[in-house]
């Protein structure tokens, strides 16, 4: 066997559980040790600034400079307390991942010494050295500045030696260039169109806060195999590899027992996010081999989104202390299923009800119809962008790649919501009328059962499917920012709660009693987004041809689905919203587009390269083996007889000879396609040629390669298979 393959994989097995340090005290007293949250404002805030800040966390009224610095010096304290020596702005520039640049606490004292200076100034706001950011060609380079600017509604938290303090990042122009700035714009767009239509059922509602509980998804492999795997190394996934024989046919490891080195990485991590403020709660396998899935209690959205990228992190160093890698690509192994990462999301109000849950009042019911109906129309007139959110060149292996959500946004109700809408659609006006009655509310929505909250009536090929007191958007990719997904979500729904109560209020002008409005509006909606509802299976073919007539968004190019985000209704959407204008549109598509390309451009050179230096090599060396073979056979078996003996090795010959001669034409064939690409000046055009030409291309090396895979000797393959990578941990 190559010998690098055979020294990693027995190192591999023969691998133990890493003992992992359990802490004294109990996970309460722990939980949130290393966050600067509110029992930590209280105790090292003058009551005064705490009051306010506490003030700006809730009700985002404006934070008076004045205070920064005692903030500042109050969270100094605590961090040096903790043992903390540098600080950072801790920010989502528009790539997978977050960024930082740590500065010690350390000034000049001006007496010849050093002093530990943190102000309010360092805090609010920096101006990290960041012209490498992806910004779409928003900061010119005469104007390639950008700063970072305090979001206080997110708890500042210490990893290792450094305070991170979680901050927007925006041009010196004002355009956002970064996830965060958006979100908080959409959560506040909806937090103020959602309070304007609770009121219609209860006055007292004030604010409305968006929930967002994820389920991530993530492979493990172990470090020796990875490091073995160049592709898995420089892309995230396996660019080749045939299938293992057994995979995830038997469904022996969903919900399986959770071996012993990944339940010791687990407990690592839910210690360590725990210490964070990361409320994880279940921990599972998943369908796959090496597959596992982990999530906490659902948090106000910001928040939500900020423990996800913060947990990424986390997941990556843990995973190194297990001997593992963590792989959070869509699809790192073709042939068993991907990765994704489900967004469940919902509203509350201050008043603490969830709008996207039943009650057991009409009044509470007709709330929840309106809240679901709003969103199915929000989902349905931007159905494209909702999917251009969850787009990219990694989440393209799953979506519409007959596994998890296909590449058409449609959304399941389940069969008791799915009746109530019926019915509510099917009564005429008068009916509407007479059933809401002069005494107030008399509605014959059928009582919502309650059972509807534990709404076990799942259908896991639903993108977006409403599961009992919350919508569950499905297609979210698990290494993505779930920003993307909850800025186009939330405005979405923004832009509709506003739309919905003018169409309430004008009808309410016009002498319609309020309820009654209501419901004529809603059921006018009910009839206009019904091609959004779909319940049945969202893998088949057929639901394709019906999803096209049906007007919804089918196209499955990736570079083309983000053309979604310029259309003029999207603009108005976000602009009408105050969540993003045009230019900052135009600008995150460039963005999008050059990061496709350069994806793709990226697999196709390692692809390249494996296949000339690693497979190529080994595959003609086999080869020679054979031919050698069948020399000595003809030097031991003169004649007819020889030949009959060869026969097997003759075509193994040939097919080798085929295989590698295709692969190197082919490898050629991209370079030269590539080097015409590159050329390409618009972004989106290039990455329409990457996704129409360099994708297939990829696909069609690979093919020939796995077939190498299956008839070349065993002993001499370098690159770790699948069933090592799959099943040895
Ligand atoms: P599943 O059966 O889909 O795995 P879970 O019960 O494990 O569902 O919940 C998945 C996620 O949904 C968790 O993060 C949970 O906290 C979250 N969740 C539950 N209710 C809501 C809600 N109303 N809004 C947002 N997220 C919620
Ligand atoms: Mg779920």
């Amino acid at each position: 066997m190559s010998k690098l393959r055979f020294r990693v994989v027995e190192t591999a097995f023969k691998k133990k559980a890493v003992e992992v340090p359990v802490p004294a005290e109990r996970p309460a007293e722990y939980f949130a040790k290393y966050v600067f949250n509110r029992a930590k404002m209280f105790k090292y805030l003058p009551s005064k600034v705490y009051e306010k800040l506490v003030d700006a966390i809730d009700n985002g009224s404006p934070l008076d400079r004045s205070i920064a610095d005692d903030i500042a010096a109050g969270m100094k304290k605590w961090a040096i307390e903790m043992g903390v020596t540098h600080y950072t702005h801790w920010f989502h520039p528009l790539t997978e991942g977050t960024a930082e640049k740590h500065d010690a606490f350390v000034e000049h004292d001006g007496k010849g010494g050093m002093m530990e200076e943190f102000s309010g100034k360092l805090l609010v706001q920096q101006e990290p050295d960041a012209s490498s950011f992806p910004n779409g060609g928003i900061r010119n380079t005469f104007e390639a500045r950008g700063y970072s600017a305090w979001d206080p509604s997110s708890p500042a938290f210490i990893i290792d030696d450094t305070l991170c303090i979680p901050t927007i990042f925006i041009a010196y122009t004002g355009e956002s260039l970064d996830y965060k700035a958006p979100l908080l714009k959409a959560l506040r767009a909806v937090d103020k169109a959602a309070v304007d239509v609770c009121r219609y059922f209860n006055p007292d509602v004030k604010k409305v806060v968006a929930y967002l509980g994820w389920e991530q998804e993530y492979f493990l492999v172990d470090e020796g195999l990875y490091a073995a795997r160049p592709d898995l190394l420089l892309t995230g996934r396996t660019l080749m590899g045939h299938d293992s024989a057994k995979n995830q046919q038997l469904e022996d490891h969903y919900f399986g027992a959770i071996p012993t080195r990944v339940a010791a990485f687990m407990k690592d991590l839910e210690i360590e996010s725990l210490k964070l403020g990361i409320p994880v709660k279940t921990r599972h396998n998943e369908v796959a081999p090496n597959q596992f899935e982990l999530a906490p209690i659902y948090e106000e959205c910001n928040l939500a989104v900020d423990h996800n990228m913060l947990i990424m992190a986390v997941m990556r160093k843990v995973s190194r202390r297990h001997g593992f890698r963590v792989l959070l690509h869509e699809k790192p192994f073709k042939g068993v299923n991907g990765s994704g990462k489900h967004n469940n999301w919902s509203l509350g109000t201050d008043t603490g009800i969830l709008l996207m849950a039943p009650g057991k009042t009409p009044e509470d019911n007709l709330r929840f119809i309106t809240f679901v109906v709003n969103t199915l129309m929000a989902v349905y007139r931007h159905n494209g962008v909702l999917k251009a959110s969850i787009s990219s060149a990694t989440n393209a292996h799953r979506l519409g790649a007959n596994e998890a959500p296909p590449a058409i946004i449609s959304s399941f109700l389940g069969k008791q919501l799915s009746q109530v809408l019926k019915h509510i659609e099917e009564s005429t006006k008068d009916d509407l009328i007479s059933l809401s009655g002069k005494q107030g509310l008399k509605l014959d929505i059928p009582q919502i059962p309650e059972l509807l909250i534990d709404n076990t009536d799942r259908n896991r090929t639903s993108p977006f499917a409403f599961t009992g007191n919350r919508f569950e958007f499905r297609a979210v990719g698990s290494e993505a920012n779930c920003s993307s997904a909850m800025i186009a979500l939330n405005a979405a729904l923004a832009e509709q709660l506003v739309k919905f109560k003018k169409d309430v209020d004008t009808l309410v002008e016009k002498g319609e009693p309020k309820i009654s409005a209501i419901l004529e509006i809603i059921r006018s909606y009910v009839k206009e987004c019904k091609a959004i509802h779909f319940d049945g299976n969202g893998y088949s073919d057929e639901w394709k041809v019906e999803a096209a007539k049906r007007g919804l968004d089918c196209e499955t190019s990736v570079p083309v689905i983000f053309d979604n985000y310029l259309k003029p209704e999207s603009i108005a959407m976000f602009e009408g919203t105050g969540v993003l204008t045009k230019v900052e549109l135009e600008a995150r598509n460039e963005v999008k587009w050059e990061t496709y390309t350069k994806k793709i451009q990226i697999e196709a050179r390692v692809l390249g390269d494996l296949a000339m230096n690693h497979i190529t090599p080994v595959a003609t060396q086999y080869q020679t083996n054979l031919i050698d073979n069948v020399y000595k056979m003809k030097d031991l078996f003169p004649g007819e007889k020889s030949t009959r003996l060869s026969a097997k090795n003759l075509e193994l010959i040939e097919e080798i000879s085929d295989r590698t001669a295709y692969i190197k034409e082919h490898v050629d064939a991209m370079v030269e396609a590539r080097k015409v690409a590159n050329k390409i000046e618009s972004e989106r055009e290039k990455a329409i040629v990457y996704h129409d030409q360099i994708v297939p291309m990829l696909e069609a090396i690979r093919y020939h390669i796995d077939k190498l895979e299956l008839i070349v000797d065993d002993q001499m393959w370098t690159l770790p298979k699948y069933r090592e990578l799959l099943f040895i941990r």
